[in-house]
């Protein structure tokens, strides 16, 4: 890997022009699927693979894989992340982990040219669900395992149908299964953090060990509506009362359980929500998360145990049921341990972390060997327009996946 050099320069600019794509007036991005602004980002990135010399090419549901044929046959490695964002996101969820792979390709080339294994540059259609319930539409196409009812029954908030959504955009979402992929030799996803660790330890990069279980419950609790002014203190059953001791004893939880155990009630509803009515009912989410299997399933339990017994107290209804749960997915061993010698070798400070957040490479892990390096994120912030990766900080991951692609295609 000696004289690989990546440019500081190149990576800066590519973050800014893919940074301008989708760009809201208040200053954050968003990049819908199927939307516009997001087939103009493809757009972009296509662009660069042809002027790098890059066969490009889209799949059935709007996967972008820029390729660079090897000499040999056999499954292809591939890196890349997610070219769609959250509403009023940032620069670097997702595009980073593109504009990572492509810089680390043509770097490839220049120095080494052919590679012996295919190397593909994968940018994702969907990942982050900000207008679909649609829970990483483009890994599941390539794993083959999105359901034939799947295309109608998805809607966004204006009622369109992804399957709608995908045909106004020129795709036939009766050719997703074509999207599968079987030929994936490894998948490796540089992603930032999204969180503090790696800045407050001043790593300069994260090999990811799993990423984190999660399982979303929702928590219905039912008392009696009475007049503010007429019930006494003693004769209420008040449900937000009791829904706000439950959301203090999920926090104790999950801190009893220590890190990186994590709970999170995000959305409170209040029924009639009048501010001088008595809540007759309270609807809430629970977002439980732990990197292992059985301490997750435990954490769940404590927190559903913990609500009964308020409910119990305070002689109040309760109704909590599991929406989904994700086991934890832990990255391939092998290629964890290649990440962690080549860092080594770069005399790279890295840390070996857990993932609190969802990722292609997680669901892609299912099927494919897969490895996630993070770089840090400046105070962790994420989700938002303060989302911020100094490029400096930046080139040592995209030089520990460069020298992975090295080793594994060459
Ligand atoms: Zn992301």
């Amino acid at each position: 890997m000696e004289g690989i050099e990546i440019p500081t320069d190149v990576v800066a600019r590519r973050i800014e022009a893919l940074g301008r794509v989708g760009l809201l007036p208040e200053g954050g991005l968003y990049r819908g699927v199927y939307t516009p602004e997001w087939a103009e980002a493809r757009a972009v990135v296509a662009d660069w693979g042809r002027s790098a010399g890059l066969e490009v090419r889209e799949d059935a549901v709007g996967n972008l894989w820029l390729r660079l044929p090897g000499s040999e046959p056999g499954p292809a490695i591939v890196t890349g992340s997610h070219i769609d964002t959250v509403r009023n996101g940032g620069k670097y969820d997702g595009a980073l982990g593109i504009i990572a792979g492509l810089t680390a390709v043509e770097a490839l080339r220049a120095r080494f040219g052919r590679p012996k294994r295919t190397i593909e540059v994968l940018a994702t259609c969907e990942e982050d669900g900000a207008r679909f319930r649609s829970r990483l539409w483009g890994s599941r196409a390539i794993l083959g395992i999105i359901g034939p009812d799947e295309p109608d029954a998805i809607v966004d908030a204006a009622g369109v149908s992804i399957g709608e959504a995908m045909r106004q955009m020129g795709y036939d979402p009766a050719r997703i299964p074509e999207a599968r992929r079987a030929d994936i030799g490894a998948f490796i996803e540089l992603h930032i953090e999204q969180g503090p660790v790696l800045q407050a330890s001043d790593h300069q990069v994260g090999i990811v060990t799993v990423v984190t279980g999660l399982t979303m419950a929702v928590a219905e609790v039912t008392g009696r509506a009475d007049h503010a002014g007429t019930t006494p203190m003693d004769a209420r059953r008040d449900a937000l009362v009791g829904a706000a001791r439950m959301i203090l004893a999920v926090r104790r939880a999950a801190l009893a359980a220590g890190r990186p155990a994590v709970a999170t009630v995000g959305r409170v509803e209040v029924w009639p929500g009048g501010s001088n009515v008595v809540p007759e009912r309270v609807r809430f989410t629970v977002d439980i998360r732990h990197t292992a299997g059985a301490e997750l399933r435990r954490l769940q339990d404590r927190v559903e145990r913990a609500c009964r017994r308020v409910a119990w107290n305070c002689g109040l209804d309760l109704d909590f049921k599991v929406v989904s749960s994700t086991p934890p997915t832990p990255l391939d061993p092998a290629l964890r341990r290649l990440l962690v010698d080549l860092a080594g070798q770069l005399g790279l400070k890295f840390l070996e972390m857990p993932s609190g957040a969802g990722h292609d490479a997680a669901w892609l892990g299912r099927k494919f060997p897969a490895a996630l390096i993070f770089v840090p994120s400046q105070e962790g912030r994420s989700h938002s327009p303060r989302e911020y990766t100094p490029v400096d900080k930046i080139i040592p991951g995209i030089t520990l996946l460069a020298a992975a692609l090295h080793r594994l295609a060459y």
